[in-house]
């Protein structure tokens, strides 16, 4: 498990900004399980953070000092901007895609939430791999964080006949029926998953949106429909293991169930990201998409927000305020 002492607080002078380069205040972090691992010092689809650098994390700010035509002095923006009060950028694109303005009107945090990467996480993952039609029966594990939450009402918006939603805890499970609309929900934490899933699912799964992995894909496996879908979101319930788990032991159901189950990572879709981000403002605005954000404050809790989702304590998206906007 990653510790509040894996990390260090560094003061430093702000440097002088270079040609095109602007100085950006940190208003919002955002916190992802992905960014556990980036700690490891593995291949994976972005290099491992190093020993000693700026934690990367996304993050929303406001432009207070600018070299760049591009970006003036007052805008909100989102990108990389990682675990620092303050960050210098060029506006180039780096290892994670580049900045977004915030749009008009739009409060900031809420680019780093549902309008930004976690609902287009759930967007792509649910629509592009998971293929929803209007009947479908729909499951999402890790249904009452940011990706989970929102994926499972685009699967209501689009039409599915059941969504149930699998989280630990009863404030969970509660929250994701009364106030999403999910039709059901399953407490893994005191609940046998693989039965309360068969009675609710007794014509099979057509699609799993998997944010956990581990015992709970195995469960979902066991009960998936002829030609269900699984969505490898992402498998939390490994991220801290040292050693890693063995497969899912349920995976010949792919074969008997004719099922897929297929793996995406968001920046493979940032060129579609602005017809999504378009779709996902107007179910907000039309009240159709919900969204929830469990908002901590103070640089100093950087590191203990941070785990936060490894020990289960959010609801909704995980974010820590800064300072407060507009600063100018
Ligand atoms: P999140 O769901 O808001 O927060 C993490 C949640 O995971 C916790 O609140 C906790 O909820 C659950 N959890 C933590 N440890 C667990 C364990 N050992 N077993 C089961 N559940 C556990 O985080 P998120 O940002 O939306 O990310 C959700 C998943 O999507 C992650 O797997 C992430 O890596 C993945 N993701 C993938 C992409 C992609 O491009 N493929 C992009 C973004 C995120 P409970 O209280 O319900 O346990």
């Amino acid at each position: 498990m990653v510790k509040e002492t894996d990390f260090e607080y560094i003061e430093a002078p702000l440097p002088d900004l270079g040609e095109n380069e602007f100085l950006i205040r940190n208003l919002y972090f955002a916190f992802e399980p992905a960014m556990r691992g980036w700690l490891n010092d593995v291949k994976s689809y972005v290099p491992p953070v190093q020993l000693g650098e700026v934690m990367r994390a996304s993050a929303v700010g406001q432009v207070v000092e600018s070299n760049n035509a591009d970006f003036q002095p007052g805008e909100f923006v989102s990108g990389m901007f990682g675990w620092q009060e303050y960050a210098i950028n060029n506006g180039q694109p780096g290892v994670m895609g580049r900045i977004a303005k915030v749009p008009d009107g739009v409060p900031p945090y809420l680019v780093l939430s549902a309008l930004g990467g976690t609902g287009l996480t759930a967007y792509f993952g649910l629509l592009d791999i998971g293929k929803p039609k209007a009947g479908d029966v729909v499951v999402v594990s890790g249904a009452a964080g940011a990706t989970g939450s929102v994926a499972g009402q685009i699967a209501r918006i689009k039409g599915a006949a059941k969504v149930v939603g699998i989280a630990g805890g009863p404030e969970k499970c509660a929250w994701l029926t009364s106030e999403l609309g999910f039709d059901a929900a399953i407490d893994y934490k005191s609940e046998d998953v693989q039965a309360r899933l068969a009675q609710e699912c007794p014509s099979g799964i057509d699609i799993f949106f998997d944010n956990v992995g581990g015992d709970i894909l195995d469960a979902a496996l066991l009960n998936m429909a002829m030609n269900g879908r699984i969505v490898l979101c992402g498998g939390i319930s490994s991220y801290n293991e040292e050693e890693l788990p063995p497969g899912p032991k349920n995976y010949m159901q792919l074969v008997i169930r004719r099922c897929t189950m297929q793996g995406f990572i968001l920046i493979d879709y940032f060129d579609q990201a602005a017809e999504a981000s378009k779709m996902l403002a107007g179910w907000i605005a039309s009240g159709e998409l919900k969204h929830g954000e469990d908002i901590q404050e103070g640089i100093e809790n950087t590191p203990k927000t941070f785990l936060r989702l490894f020990e289960g304590k959010n609801t909704g998206k995980q974010l820590l305020k800064i300072s407060e906007p507009p600063l100018i």
